[in-house]
């Protein structure tokens, strides 16, 4: 379960609040302040928590809310606006070029299920009618492109690949032609990762980007590493003008820092989350959800 420590202490400290009929300011700062221990122990960004907790005390020490009949109540609900708005308040949807096809470039350090969330990208674009082809551009990890092509067979979605000793930026073009002979709609372009982020690396990928002219280059980080997948985003950003983030392995993450901090610190919507290894379990992030669901 995602966000499992932080929801229990979070409804534990808002059921105490609920319960009271009166709230002084000191009841609203001893919430707050468990609160942003609850934050930090989730690996949320120090300076993100710091902002998240001072908008809070804004809202909810006044005269309006402690007047009210349910002041607690008034409380949460302060809470799960500011955590939706935290995660990116409404749902960011993907990109739709009015010129088909349109281009998505996936992005991301080895391991982080940029492949398999190409597959059920995919899968998703399939059932809305969409016509997506795969292109398989990872040439340096061993077996990627194997990969993708048992995905695009199980899915029964097209893998445009040309082998690994064809440059990646080739690749790319190529399938990009591809597609357009095709009549794809949707091209996802499965790109190279490395364990750490390196210059070679960046140099691939703003080239492939400069050739094929992305509607959405979608980072995947793994929500598991919290706070240094921030860090990653945030690179990855200032090179290479992200448009979005995919999450990975949500089902696994039980702190869930990274999810409540990707967007603050780097400005990128959340697009989808992913929560298992199955080619189903991909979902459009819905920031107002998330944060019911972490209140509960
Ligand atoms: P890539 O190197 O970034 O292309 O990573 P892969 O797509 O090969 O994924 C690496 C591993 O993470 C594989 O074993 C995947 O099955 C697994 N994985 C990917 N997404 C998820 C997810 O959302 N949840 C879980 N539990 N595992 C995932």
């Amino acid at each position: 379960m995602p966000f499992e420590g932080l929801a229990s202490r979070l409804q534990n400290v808002f059921g105490k609040l609920r319960s009271k009929g009166k709230l002084s300011e000191d009841d609203v700062n001893d919430a707050l302040r468990e609160v942003r221990l609850a934050l930090l122990e989730a690996d949320v960004n120090f300076k993100v928590v710091k902002d998240f907790i001072a908008k809070i005390r804004d809202r909810a020490v006044g005269q309006e809310v402690m007047k009210s009949f349910t002041p607690g109540m008034v409380v949460v609900d302060i809470v799960n606006k500011e955590l939706t708005a935290l995660m990116g308040g409404a749902q960011s949807k993907l990109a739709r070029s009015n010129r088909p096809p349109t281009v998505i470039m996936m992005a991301g350090l080895q391991g982080a299920g940029k492949t398999t969330s190409a597959g059920k990208l995919a899968k998703v674009l399939k059932k809305e009618n969409h016509r997506p082809l795969l292109v398989a551009a990872d040439i340096y990890r061993p077996a990627a492109i194997k990969q993708l092509q048992v995905l695009g067979e199980q899915l029964q979605v097209p893998v445009f690949a040309l082998g690994d000793k064809v440059n990646p930026v080739d690749i790319a073009k190529q399938g990009l032609q591809h597609a357009k002979d095709n009549g794809n709609d949707y091209v996802i372009i499965d790109t190279a990762g490395r364990l750490q982020i390196d210059e070679a690396l960046m140099e691939e990928l703003k080239n492939i980007r400069e050739e094929v002219k992305p509607d959405e280059t979608l980072l995947v980080i793994d929500s598991m590493a919290g706070q240094e997948a921030v860090n990653v985003a945030q690179s990855f950003h200032q090179q290479l003008e992200l448009t979005g983030v995919i999450l990975t392995k949500l089902d696994s993450d039980t702190r869930g820092g990274a999810a409540l901090s990707v967007r603050a610190v780097t400005g990128l919507p959340i697009k989808y989350a992913a929560t298992g290894e199955k080619l189903d379990a991909l979902e459009p992030f819905h920031p107002d959800r998330m944060a019911s669901r972490i209140l509960g």
